[in-house]
């Protein structure tokens, strides 16, 4: 793991364009919204942009044709706040923490392995960071990742 500063907003515009064509596909919009132009943290940032390319993957893959996918970021005094939004179908409460398991996966075979969230989960640990889901209005998901600031 190699920690430098990095402007978290950069790093999501990056994982944005590598997944244009996947946006198109589905005719998805995407809002971003950057608090402050710029949001500095320490991170790895090859483990960052794969933080971001895995959930906005999900996102895409979850959402329905023509929905948006809202890309939110927040400057706090202690801690950068990453919310992922979308209108998809939300995670069942029977399923949800069971989610970031390695292999864990309601998608049918050949679509996903289930190991995206495991190892997003295992980068936010290794910098002291946390995620959390919860339902979207009136539709969909939020993932909210927190890091702190170090
Ligand atoms: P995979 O994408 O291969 O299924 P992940 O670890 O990325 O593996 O995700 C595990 C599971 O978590 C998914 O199969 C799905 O059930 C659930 N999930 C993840 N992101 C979303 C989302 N944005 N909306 C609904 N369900 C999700
Ligand atoms: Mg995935």
């Amino acid at each position: 793991q190699q920690i430098t500063v990095v402007n978290m907003n950069n790093t999501i515009t990056e994982a944005i364009n590598l997944l244009e064509p996947s946006f198109k596909k589905k005719n998805i919009k995407y809002v971003l919204k950057f608090q402050k132009p710029t949001i500095q943290l320490n991170v790895d940032s090859i483990q960052l942009i794969q933080v971001i390319f895995n959930m906005v993957l999900n996102a895409i893959y979850f959402s329905p044709e023509n929905g948006e996918i809202q890309i939110e970021t927040l400057d706090n005094k202690n801690n950068v706040i990453l919310n992922i939004s979308d209108q998809g179908p939300g995670i069942k409460h029977a399923i949800a923490d069971k989610i970031f398991n390695p292999f864990f996966t309601t998608k049918p075979v050949g679509d996903g392995v289930g190991l995206g969230l495991s190892v997003v989960h295992g980068i936010i640990k290794s910098h002291k960071g946390t995620i959390t889901h919860l339902p979207n209005s009136p539709k969909g998901t939020i993932f909210s990742i927190k890091f702190p600031k170090i």
